[in-house]
């Protein structure tokens, strides 16, 4: 021991010289060229400040680059605590995921260290989050105010200085360049109107607070490794609300879901009356309780909380409207500054409670995990996913487990006579598992998540919440699985699905391509942009010993003769997309239609355009505007809205009218008949949908408006109020039934699980064909208001119109709400490539 003496006094000198130096550290005010606050500072400067700390300050902070962005900006955290805590990080985190159970090993809870994660605007366009991270990474680096000094000895900060720099910078650099030299608080002015689509989202318009569970997008993605590395013990998410409304912190309104623990209520209390202090004594008004419910899993609060921390959202009020300065409407400025300091003062007191209650912190966060492993919550305690699923889709669906570090795998063993709900028929059952059959159990460190993202329905409490109430993880898949009571474990590990790569010795004649997942629709996008003629085959036929059904697709050479690398092309395709390929070596059909007949429609490779503008929501866009470039991998051109009549609309052949509020015109509307009739292929959802509704040459009408209570009148105000949310149809799913011969209804089972994300019903159509729709009586999941439900009896969920040479194509609902469902995308890329 003694040799190392000089060695341990050597470090602890040079430990304690950047200490010294820190307090030198230049302020963000001194750095930055300009003062925080009267000025939003773009990306590059905030990310410049923390490089600059993390580079001076290596004993009291580190900085970590996690990822990029799609417009190649970095993601970051820095970390902070005292430099005894620093130079042992490492151990206190891999310490922390032993108490969790997702690292091999026995975690201690002696000396604890609690670990608090700041998340700044994950709304690009509520910025003062970013703002002030600068101001308070320089509290943390430079470690001057003795109380955190004190605070740091056993607490871990983590800060996120900006988890959507796409959007931040897209709403600090429009604010920049548009603002005047000195602050202009009337609302009016243009600092204060964000034009379309605004910063609150990314790069492709995703709201990235609700994409925690999904992770569909490169920032989640990326968060979600780093996240699950630390495992916070408190995590808030800072955002910005509107105007009027002061400030909102913790406790968080009801619904609640039910598997948030007593534990992690309370403390939410706990940090809520902290928080309280603060803002009394410097008279600043806050609410609590209100309007920020925990339901939906995949916010920045929910999902931390189904991961075991403290979870919370933090609202300012200011927001894109709120520019520099602004006069509120109870005629007071709301400054920037104050903003900013709000923010600080709530990051401060989250540390400082986290540091005042680490060891209980601590404690109930190691209870949460070993409860998780041992006694999870819910009635289910096992998921099966059948073996007769398509393994394309079940591929994907374990991919998203992997990025939960949920564990599964294969049965192993058959079983009869078990008792299950049935996804397909919404009942329980008597059911037989088949030993190849995947297997979830919720015995395990994320079993809270595994129930909550598959459990049917999760139980509501109030009906009052701001998003989808239902979301279940098989419906959403279209799977075909079971819901178990009894425990059930893995015996053997899941192997990826992959398709068997075929050798040949000759051509053959044809390449058939069953369907049944995306991957196909993936794998035609693809060959079609090299040239590839492809047909679909309008009904089903055989060929050898082989089934195929309709909306197979057939890759004929004879289509292809000019063709000379057909083979290695087609080979390829599949192999990226892990689409199997079955060779035939003659046209001539065991039954059904030869491959020659006109029973197979030659493909037209789409053209598509996809509209954008003031009216389109900008989500909605997104969300196509990102499927087609990162899940079917096909071209998209947007176009102007307010241009549609003066494009040369024939360079496309698809147009795209996402979800919005349109108001089109007699000559926008006789524009898209027009174009329709002459072959063109309309695709309207949602809000794009209701464009056309009621309009004369499209055929969707409608459903007159459900009747309202008469005694209503009668009843007091309050009661009223709550009777609107019998109109309300937050976000439900709902079982249609499919006519599978219905080229939209090609490669899907006979049912469709949809997420209905609007109340709008429309009458059965007359002309177009309701190839999905709602029968009489229908399974349903999640809150419908009850004028809502009975008048979505007998309505359609997709319907496809023949005008002329063209088709228009109708989705009442979003299929591609936000990416995550995926029975939606399969039936969005029929429509593409109908
Ligand atoms: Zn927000």
């Amino acid at each position: 021991m003694n040799a190392l003496r000089p060695l341990l006094f050597f470090i602890l000198l040079h430990a304690s010289l950047p200490l010294f130096s820190q307090n030198t550290l230049k302020s963000p005010d001194e750095f930055l060229p300009h003062k925080i606050g009267e000025q939003f500072t773009p990306h590059h400067w905030l990310n410049a400040y923390f490089e600059y700390l993390a580079a001076n300050a290596p004993s009291t902070m580190r900085l970590e680059k996690y990822g990029v962005t799609n417009e190649a900006r970095p993601l970051q955290i820095a970390i902070f605590s005292a430099p005894e805590n620093i130079g042992k990080l490492e151990q206190i985190r891999q310490n922390n995921l032993r108490l969790t159970g997702l690292a091999e090993g026995q975690g201690t809870t002696a000396n604890p260290v609690a670990i608090v994660w700041l998340s700044m605007s994950v709304h690009g366009n509520e910025p003062s989050g970013s703002e002030c991270s600068m101001q308070l990474a320089h509290k943390l680096a430079t470690q001057t105010d003795p109380k955190i000094i004190e605070w740091l000895k056993n607490t871990v900060v983590i800060i996120d200085p900006s988890l959507n720099p796409d959007g931040y910078d897209r709403y600090s650099h429009w604010n920049r360049s548009v603002s005047n030299l000195l602050k202009t608080p009337n609302p009016e002015s243009r600092e204060h109107k964000e034009p379309w689509p605004g910063g609150r989202s990314n790069h492709y318009y995703f709201d990235l607070n609700r994409d925690w569970a999904w992770a569909t997008q490169a920032e989640s993605q990326q968060r979600l490794v780093i996240y699950q590395r630390w495992m916070p013990h408190i995590h808030a998410d800072l955002h910005e609300q509107y105007l009027d409304n002061p400030y909102y912190f913790a406790p968080a309104a009801e619904p609640m879901h039910d598997y948030i623990t007593p534990w992690q209520r309370d403390f939410q209390g706990q940090i809520g009356e902290n928080h309280a202090r603060y803002f009394d004594n410097n008279g600043w008004l806050y609410f609590t309780k209100e309007t920020f419910d925990l339901f939906y899993p995949s916010y920045g609060d929910t999902y931390p909380m189904f991961s075991g921390a403290i979870g919370m959202t933090y609202e300012q009020a200011g927001n894109s409207s709120a520019g520099r300065a602004i006069i509120n409407g109870f005629g007071d400025t709301l400054t920037l500054h104050e903003r900013i300091l709000h923010h600080l003062t709530t990051s401060l007191s989250t540390i400082e409670i986290g540091s005042r209650n680490a060891a209980t912190i601590v404690e109930n966060f190691q209870n949460y995990y070993s409860r998780s492993a041992s006694a999870p919550p819910g009635q289910y305690k096992a998921f099966v996913i059948r073996d007769v699923n398509d393994p394309n889709i079940v591929n994907s669906l374990c991919q998203l487990l992997d990025r939960h570090k949920i564990r599964y795998g294969r049965v192993g063993a058959g079983l009869s006579g078990v008792r299950a709900f049935d996804y397909v028929s919404g009942k329980e059952t008597s059911v037989s598992i088949n030993p190849n059959d995947l297997v979830i159990s919720t015995f395990q460190p994320r079993g809270v998540l595994v129930e909550v993202l598959f459990e049917p329905e999760p139980h509501l409490s109030d009906s009052l919440t701001y998003d989808i109430t239902a979301w279940s993880l098989p419906f959403a898949y279209g799977l075909n699985a079971y819901a178990l009571k009894d425990r059930l474990e893995a015996k053997k590990s899941y192997e990826p699905y992959k398709a068997e790569r075929i050798k040949l010795a000759a051509s053959p004649y044809a390449w058939c391509i069953h369907r049944r997942s995306l991957a196909e629709s993936v794998f035609l996008g693809a060959i079609l942009q090299k040239g590839v003629k492809v047909r679909a085959a309008t009904k089903p036929f055989a060929m050898a010993d082989q089934q195929f059904a309709a909306g197979t697709f057939v890759i004929n050479r004879g289509d292809n003769r000019n063709m000379s690398d057909l083979d290695q092309v087609v080979q390829a395709a599949a192999e990226a997309a892990n689409v199997p390929l079955h060779p035939i070596f003659s046209g001539y059909a065991g039954s059904g239609h030869d491959l020659g007949s006109d029973a197979f429609a030659m493909i037209t490779p789409p053209e598509v355009a996809l509209v954008y503008g003031d009216d389109v929501d900008d989500n909605s866009f997104g969300h196509t505007w990102f499927f087609f470039e990162h899940e079917l991998g096909y071209p998209v051109t947007p176009v102007s809205l307010d241009r549609l009549h003066k494009v040369k609309l024939s360079d496309f052949n698809t147009l795209i009218f996402p979800g919005g509020s349109y108001s089109l015109t007699d000559v926008q509307l006789k524009t898209i008949e027009d174009w329709v009739k002459n072959g063109g292929h309309l695709i309207a959802f949602e809000g794009g949908a209701k464009a056309f509704a009621d309009k004369e040459a499209f055929d969707l009408k409608a459903k007159p408006e459900p009747k309202k209570d008469s005694t209503l009148a009668l009843r007091p105000y309050r009661m009223r109020e709550r009777d609107n949310i019998s109109d309300q149809l937050p976000g439900a799913i709902v079982k249609a039934k499919v006519d599978n011969s219905h080229p939209l209804a090609f490669g899907l089972p006979d049912y469709y699980f949809s997420l209905k994300t609007v109340a709008t019903a429309y009458q059965m159509p007359e002309k177009a064909v309701a190839a999905i729709y709602l029968e009489d009586t229908y399974q349903s999941y999640g809150f419908i208001g009850s004028r809502v439900k009975p008048n979505l009896k007998k309505t359609p969920i997709a319907a496809a119109q023949r005008m002329g040479e063209g088709q228009a194509i109708y989705f009442v609902d979003n299929p591609l709400f936000r990416c995550f469902w995926a029975q939606g995308k399969i039936l969005f890329a029929n429509a593409v490539f109908y």
